[in-house]
């Protein structure tokens, strides 16, 4: 098991089912999309719309493209 990101505070959470926890199909806030008091993710840091994130439960580490900002022009 991953030890836990020095960077991963519950002050930054993100809302986005982790790979390795099937945790959140039975959950109705999680199936509902809407801010789970128990399944959250550390959101360790963003690079544009690519998000690095930890789960608490199982501290796997991964990466999830937002696509936030996505439909912004890129400058010429
Ligand atoms: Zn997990
Ligand atoms: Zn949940």
């Amino acid at each position: 098991m991953l030890p836990l990101d020095p960077q991963a505070d519950p002050g930054r959470r993100a809302w986005i089912p982790c790979p390795q926890c099937p945790d959140t199909h039975h959950c109705q806030p999680c199936q509902q999309q809407r801010t789970c008091p128990t399944h959250w993710r550390y959101l360790l840091t963003n690079t544009g719309s690519l998000l690095h994130l930890q789960c608490p439960h199982c501290n796997h580490l991964w990466t999830h493209e937002s696509n936030f900002g996505a439909t912004r022009t890129p400058a010429p």
